[in-house]
């Protein structure tokens, strides 16, 4: 299961290819050692600074309700699909083009 064609960058999970010829690369965030755990994903444009950051936590906050009485739920799919659309609709957008390698 390994390619040399491209050599994605550690932690890469997903990469979609821009209109400019860059990539938007799909990364997770992790918590510090000694317990590290995915906590957010994560799309990085290489060819421009934009992106996108989505916690696997999310707060839901009752309608009506008192603040204290929010909830906080793990769904890292959720925030996994998020990031996935718009790391989609990014490249089908993006025009700016990668550096070229030094
Ligand atoms: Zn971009």
């Amino acid at each position: 299961m390994s390619s040399t064609k491209t050599a994605w960058p550690a932690g890469v999970s997903a990469r979609y290819l821009t209109v400019g010829g860059a990539t938007v690369d799909i990364t997770r965030r992790f918590t510090l050692p000694p317990d590290p755990e995915p906590y957010a994903t994560l799309a990085t444009c290489t060819g421009c600074p934009d992106s996108k950051e989505t916690s696997h936590y999310r707060t839901y906050y009752p309608s009506g309700g008192f603040l204290g009485e929010a909830t906080e739920e793990h769904e890292p799919e959720a925030a996994e699909e998020g990031v996935r659309e718009w790391a989609q609709a990014h490249a089908e957008k993006c025009r700016a083009m990668p550096k070229p390698e030094a």
